[in-house]
């Protein structure tokens, strides 16, 4: 007998499949896919800041000052970096996403700016970020996004500006669905021509529905000066 907890993992995984990698890897998901994600509480919205970017921060590889957290969904890693000393500002997409941030920044008396945005297009200055984070926002993108991404993420950071990046590796079996398996040599080619690539290293990615982690790839790059 399935129990109504597995016919509730199902649904999930099923949402999950038609958000994601169930369009064409060159279709971009749509706003409303995003919106409707937001209706209920998607499997990668853990509700804790991702393990990878609570040990980045504990090492201090960050920079100093301003992050700016794309795609940042409900904003717990957002959070997380405004309690520990860091000027943070969060962007999404999807309006539900932003709401639901604010709501946990004004419980938890944390100083975010929260707001709608799109991370081919940003509506920020030139070099006014030390960080940029990306907790699973790259790997949505289709293959004409990267680059694009690449430029408008490279505009908004300072130069030596650190850029953090977890994404699906393609270690992780694809019998779930999910977004798109990423490859050290698609991160390369994406960043290389902007950032110094530090490190593409192994790491895991907290879901809703892995006991573990997702096989994932940490990304730490810097920016090089104009
Ligand atoms: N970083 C969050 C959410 C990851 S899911 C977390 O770790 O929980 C990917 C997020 O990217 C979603 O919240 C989605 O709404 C957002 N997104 C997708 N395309 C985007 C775009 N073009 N610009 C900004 N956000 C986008």
């Amino acid at each position: 007998m399935q129990s109504s907890l597995t016919n509730a993992l199902y649904s999930i995984l099923r949402l999950h499949n038609v958000l994601e990698s169930g369009i064409d890897e060159q279709v971009r998901p749509s706003l409303s896919s995003w919106e409707d994600a937001y209706k209920t509480t998607p499997p990668w919205d853990v509700g804790r800041p991702q393990p990878a970017f609570v040990e980045l921060v504990q090492a201090g590889e960050l920079n100093t000052g301003s992050v700016l957290d794309i795609g940042c969904g409900t904003g717990e890693n957002a959070l997380y970096l405004a309690g520990n000393g860091f000027s943070a500002t969060g962007v999404d997409l999807t309006s539900l996403a932003i709401a639901a941030a604010r709501a946990k920044a004004a419980e938890r008396k944390l100083k975010v700016d929260f707001r709608t945005g799109n991370a081919l297009s940003l509506g920020f200055k030139d070099g006014i970020f030390n960080n940029v984070i990306d907790s699973g926002l790259f790997h949505t993108f289709p293959d004409n996004d990267r680059l694009i991404y690449a430029r408008e993420m490279a505009r908004v950071l300072a130069p030596r500006g650190k850029y953090f990046m977890l994404c699906f590796s393609e270690k992780e079996p694809t019998n779930w669905g999910g977004p798109r398996r990423v490859t050290k040599e698609e991160i390369e080619s994406t960043f290389s021509p902007l950032f110094t690539i530090n490190y593409i290293r192994d790491a895991l990615f907290a879901t809703r529905f892995h006991s573990n982690g997702g096989k994932a790839y940490l990304t730490s790059a810097t920016r090089i000066s104009a």
